[in-house]
């Protein structure tokens, strides 16, 4: 059973993501003690890519109604990976 992700676990994710040249999922999942799969899988809820990181990428705040911090690659990139799939899924039906 995983803990559910709280506000301060996913800027500690984000902090450690952060700290290194290249993100490490699983020296990040020991130091949050949660499983690979666990870390991974929030990591990519939130946007955040393990194989690149643009100069302008940070943490910012989705444009649209939900308000969600995520990860994003650049200015242009406001809107998080969730209502992006949402309206995918929306112009896809
Ligand atoms: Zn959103």
């Amino acid at each position: 059973m995983q803990r559910p992700w709280t506000a301060r676990d996913k800027e500690r994710l984000a902090a450690l993501y952060l700290e290194g040249n290249m993100p490490d999922v699983a020296a990040i999942a020991a130091a949050l003690g949660r499983s690979y799969s666990n870390v991974a899988c929030q990591a990519s809820r939130m946007g955040l890519a393990f194989t690149k990181r643009g100069v302008n990428a940070k943490m910012r705040r989705c444009i649209r109604q939900c308000g969600r911090d995520f990860w994003s690659e650049g200015f242009e990139n406001r809107v998080c990976p969730t209502c992006k799939r949402s309206r995918e899924y929306l112009e896809c039906a």
